[in-house]
């Protein structure tokens, strides 16, 4: 799906909302309150009514879409370009090319979009990559204004992508996060010889535990951490190159979008699927949000 396929089959509210309804209702529309099934209300407010309970709804209710202003045609063009962007865009971009109103109502569309780019977590097992980066971090007139923040990237091979934003990169930190990620049939981990790591793996891990010597060899073999590294220097360029100024608040959200996109970058249907994602995902309310 490009632009121009966006452009032409989702120009219209109504276009748009069939297809809404048909990701979040695969097996026709249902009550939102009973789940019985619903009729489309002859009006040109696209609402869906429910005879058992007397309810009305709109296919965008209690989703991401929420109480939004935007046309859906905008919000379909947005998630598009956020699809496409293997680095990410910046809500300034996003408000430029859509032509939306404020830079604030772009921000807060992209975070909607990101916070349904969310996956639920699957224990890694096989043989996994391990290896921690640190992003951000200001400074001026040598005073650091913030911290710089550290990400800690699991990587199955062949399998799923996770990143994380760790309080700080410590064994029990590390091991923590290890033990919400890491399946007890785990096979092969890899790591470099990062100093943490013989503290933060448990006993059995331990047992599976083979390292990678940076400077001497960069590839041994199967022993690599090759494919965490890329996953990382896209998140680099990304905070680097495009969003510039991401907060420690948010930070989680847009490692979540750069691994929703990277587990997704050999699949055509991207931009459904995340269609499918913001149309079943719950409410992100301004307030929650800046909270
Ligand atoms: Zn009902």
């Amino acid at each position: 799906m490009n632009l121009i396929d966006v452009n032409t089959m989702f120009s219209t509210d109504s276009k748009c909302r069939e297809l809404l309804t048909r990701l979040r209702f695969p097996e026709g529309p249902r009550c939102l309150r009973c789940k019985a099934p619903v009729v489309l209300l002859e009006t040109d407010k696209h609402l869906f009514y429910c005879k058992t309970c007397d309810y009305q709804f709109s296919v965008t209710a209690g989703t991401v879409f929420n109480d939004s202003h935007l046309p859906l045609e905008k919000w379909f063009v947005a998630t598009l370009l956020i699809c496409e962007a293997k680095k990410g865009i910046s809500a300034c971009q996003i408000q430029r090319t859509l032509g939306i109103g404020s830079y604030k109502t772009a921000w807060y569309l992209c975070h909607r979009i990101r916070a349904a780019m969310k996956e639920a977590s699957r224990m890694l097992d096989g043989t996994v990559e391990i290896d921690e980066t640190y992003v951000g971090g200001k400074f001026r007139k040598g005073i650091p204004r913030t911290e710089k923040q550290v990400v800690i990237g699991i990587r199955q091979r062949g399998g799923q992508l996770r990143l994380i934003h760790a309080a700080d990169a410590k064994a029990k930190t590390v091991r923590e996060i290890l033990g919400d990620n890491l399946s007890e049939d785990v096979e092969v981990i890899i790591t470099d010889e990062g100093t943490v790591y013989p503290f933060a793996l448990n006993k059995q891990q331990r047992a599976k535990h083979k390292t990678i010597q940076h400077k001497k060899e960069y590839v041994s073999g199967l022993v690599h951490t090759n494919t965490a590294e890329s996953a990382f220097s896209l998140l680099k360029r990304g905070i680097m190159g495009t969003w510039h100024n991401v907060s420690a608040k948010h930070l989680q959200s847009y490692l979540n979008e750069m691994v929703f996109r990277f587990d997704r970058r050999k699949n055509s249907d991207l931009f459904i699927d995340t269609l499918r994602h913001m149309v079943t995902a719950p409410v992100l309310t301004f307030e929650k949000l800046t909270a």
